[in-house]
């Protein structure tokens, strides 16, 4: 049986222990260790850190799959820009409630990953330093373009223009959005393929009964032109 409040207790060794320990070793003394990072390299920029897409994942800095940190943009092939989702429809602008989406859509449209033309963001930012990581971004985009990363070290000795992410900060592949969310990204995926196959089933049959209604004008107009023939005779 645990003792109530013995949690207090452990926590507090644990402090305690640190507490009188950085008096002998110097490595106890920060909470988040950057000492192997010399003055000039520490992160400028949030994309930056983690040096590497999921570093995060790594036993010492897990987090569960359920959790979440700031928005994301998802594309689908090796180059970003060339298989972004977003298509700058800006509604997850409008949406957000602290106004810390920036987008200016591009003035001509280019390809998709699906081949369709469509508008991209010339320029997408987010405010890290006053999102409140609402998610009502994710929930409004009607192209799946935006989810939650739960990338959460993004410590930035710049307060302003370092928790200022980018479109190049915020583009990350739907491969590493199944790494961090894969349970998420799956459901995701599969109603993404059920919806496309449902549109492709209604596109087919709306093509069908408009073939039959044709044919069946066309057989109606060869009867009555027939009739007509009859008549004359
Ligand atoms: S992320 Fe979605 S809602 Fe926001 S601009 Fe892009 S497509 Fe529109
Ligand atoms: S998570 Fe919420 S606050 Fe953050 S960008 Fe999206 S809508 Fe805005």
């Amino acid at each position: 049986m645990t003792l109530l409040g013995s949690g207090i207790f452990k926590g507090m060794a644990v402090t305690f222990r640190n507490f009188v320990g950085s008096y002998f070793h110097r490595e106890r003394l920060p909470t988040n260790d950057y000492s192997w990072r010399t003055e000039g390299s520490l992160p400028q920029h949030a994309g930056d850190y983690p040096k590497e897409e999921g570093e995060q994942l790594r036993d010492t800095t897990t987090v569960t799959n359920y959790s979440r940190n700031f928005p994301m943009l998802l594309h689908d092939g090796s180059e970003p820009m060339d298989t972004i989702r977003c298509v700058a429809c800006q509604i997850c602008e409008r949406s957000c409630p602290p106004q810390c989406i920036y987008i200016e859509k591009s003035t001509e449209k280019k390809e998709d990953s699906s081949g369709k033309m469509q508008f991209y963001p010339a320029t997408f930012d987010i405010d890290v330093s006053v999102c409140m990581s609402c998610q009502i971004c994710v929930e409004v985009c009607p192209f799946d373009a935006i989810v939650m990363n739960s990338q959460f070290e993004l410590s930035t000795p710049n307060r302003f223009g370092g928790l200022l992410l980018h479109q190049g900060d915020l583009l990350k592949s739907n491969d590493y959005y199944h790494k961090i969310h894969p349970e998420e990204a799956a459901a995701r995926d599969k109603r993404i393929a059920d919806e496309k196959t449902a549109k492709e089933a209604k596109k087919k049959a709306a093509a069908e009964a408009a073939k039959k209604k044709a044919e069946a004008k066309a057989g109606a107009e060869t009867e009555a032109g027939d009739e007509k023939k009859e008549v004359a005779e």
